[in-house]
């Protein structure tokens, strides 16, 4: 069971009109409308909404590009889709659009998506496989951040909140620039870590939970000799046809997770070798001769908001990366040369701080899929399916209140770092859940900041009706 813990690391000090005092230090002072921590997955749809929406927004990344885990850490984007290919006559619905079908739109012009693909192998875990260039991903989110006029600060970390009473009155940022003060009427923490909203002194729990990990791109690897092989062996699990390198109907997503599928199929050598390293057998590319996501996993003693054992784990898994393409090479027909062409700067978390927040989405919610009178987007896909399934290929509701931080007057926490029941995380952690959550989060603090609102004083249906002009698709 998991303690509840309170964060003391709350920067306190005063704010004068032209400069902030920290201590002795003076740091300099940025006005801002909405400020949204962290450009991953969904802290990138936050921003693009809220500066749609008209609020002067800040988008604080800790890196040199905006993405996050997109890009660094899965194989397909789950999903945009029902799940309707298990559940022979429901329909198929694309019930995730707006902002985040924007962006596949946008990278399908630069060749830099697979587009939506339809699974034809193993139906019962997603029917759609849409799959990114994860560099290409970057760069078309960076230009449509700045072509909404958010202001991005980039190699830019958050460091400290300054609270006045129960409103966080700003983030204190940390580059090479030194230390400022960012001050702003709402603020959306979207760090997958939940550092602003632990700075801010909301409450949290640490579950440790999942293993972390470091994807691997995986290049010269004939995909169709590997994909003979496997089939020849009766080991293909996923597999989806789609656009590849400009051309239709390509191999864009195919594998095996090691285990069960592949057990007994493949040389044991091989199947204990990357099941000792965290590894896997299951990719999607977007280009010919490249497999964009091996990956390996690494469980942790303890969370990984330590930073001490997460030096110790970064270590672990390059060497096991290593290892795990010398058995490719080793014995997998048509990676006899392949090289590694890119890891993740860092490792990938599934899961960090949980932040408790209003409303806490259960097993229950997801499975049964339950709507909600304050839904502010739809989903349907599940990770572990199809041992649990959202019902009868449904979707279910995200609510406005699972993105409220408890006890914080104008924060709102998005993507992973919701939901503390393992089942429904296994849901709504994905990546386009978390590109949803983001649109409605963003838009909320445009609102609340226009209006001069807290996220509990927002008429949800302003919010709603604002979501609908945005093409945010809804269900009931
Ligand atoms: C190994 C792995 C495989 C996965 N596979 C899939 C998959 O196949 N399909 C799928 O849909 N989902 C998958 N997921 C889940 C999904 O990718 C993530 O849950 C989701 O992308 C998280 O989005 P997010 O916005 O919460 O966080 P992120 O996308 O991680 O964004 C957080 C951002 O905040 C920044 N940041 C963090 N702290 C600070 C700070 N203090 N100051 C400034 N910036 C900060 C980070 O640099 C990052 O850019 C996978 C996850 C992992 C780790």
């Amino acid at each position: 069971m998991a303690i509840p813990v309170l964060n003391t690391n709350l920067v306190t000090g005063t704010i004068e009109s032209e400069f902030y005092k920290e201590g002795s230090r003076k740091l300099p002072v940025r006005e801002f409308d909405v400020i949204v921590a962290g450009g991953g997955t969904a802290g990138v749809v936050a921003a693009i909404a809220a500066a749609r929406q008209g609020a002067k927004t800040a988008l604080i990344e800790g890196k040199g590009y905006p993405g996050g885990t997109v890009v660094e850490g899965g194989t397909a984007l789950h999903s945009f889709f029902n799940l309707w290919k298990a559940f022979p006559g429901v329909e198929k619905r694309q019930v995730v659009k707006g902002i985040p079908q924007e962006i596949i739109d946008r990278l399908l012009l630069i060749g830099g998506t697979t587009g939506h693909a339809e699974v034809t192998g193993r139906i019962d875990y997603d029917s759609a496989c849409t799959s990114i260039d994860t560099e290409l991903y970057k760069l078309v989110v960076f230009e449509m951040l700045a072509e909404a006029g958010v202001d991005i600060f980039v190699n830019s970390l958050v460091a400290g909140a300054v609270k006045k009473g129960s409103a966080v009155e700003g983030v204190i940022t940390q580059s090479r620039m030194g230390r400022e003060l960012f001050r702003g009427k709402c603020f959306v923490d979207s760090t997958a870590y939940g550092d602003l909203s632990a700075w801010a002194g909301a409450e949290f729990i640490e579950l440790n939970d999942h293993p972390v990990c470091n994807s691997m791109g995986i290049g010269n690897v004939n995909i169709e000799k590997l994909f003979t092989y496997l089939t020849k062996n009766n080991a293909v699990g996923d597999i989806a046809y789609g656009l590849r390198d400009g051309k239709e109907g390509q191999i864009i997503r195919m594998g095996s997770e090691s285990g069960y599928l592949i057990r007994n199929k493949l040389p044991k050598e091989f199947v204990d070798g990357i099941e000792k390293l965290g590894s896997g057998l299951i990719t999607t590319t977007v280009h010919d001769n490249y497999m964009m996501f091996i990956k390996v996993n690494y469980k942790m003693a303890v969370s990984p908001t330590n930073r001490d054992e997460v030096a110790k784990a970064e270590l672990i898994i390059r060497q096991n990366q290593f290892k795990t393409l010398e058995l490719f090479r080793k014995y997998l027909s048509g990676c006899e040369n392949a090289f590694i062409a890119r890891t993740s700067p860092s490792l990938n978390i599934r899961r960090g701080r949980t932040i408790t927040c209003d409303y806490d989405i259960t097993s229950e919610d997801v499975l049964q899929g339950r709507h909600f009178e304050d839904d502010i987007m739809a989903y349907g896909f599940h990770d572990e399916a199809p041992r649990l399934q959202i019902k009868n290929g449904g979707t279910y509701g995200v609510p406005f209140k699972a993105l409220r931080v408890k006890g914080i007057d104008n924060l709102l926490a998005v993507g992973m770092m919701i939901t503390s029941d393992h089942h429904a995380h296994m849901s709504t952690r994905n990546t386009v859940c978390c590109m949803g959550q983001g649109q409605a989060a963003g838009t909320a603090a445009a609102i609340c900041a226009s209006k001069g609102v807290g996220s509990r004083d927002l008429l949800y249906t302003d919010l709603k009706d604002a979501l609908l002009k945005n093409n945010v698709y809804f269900e009931s």
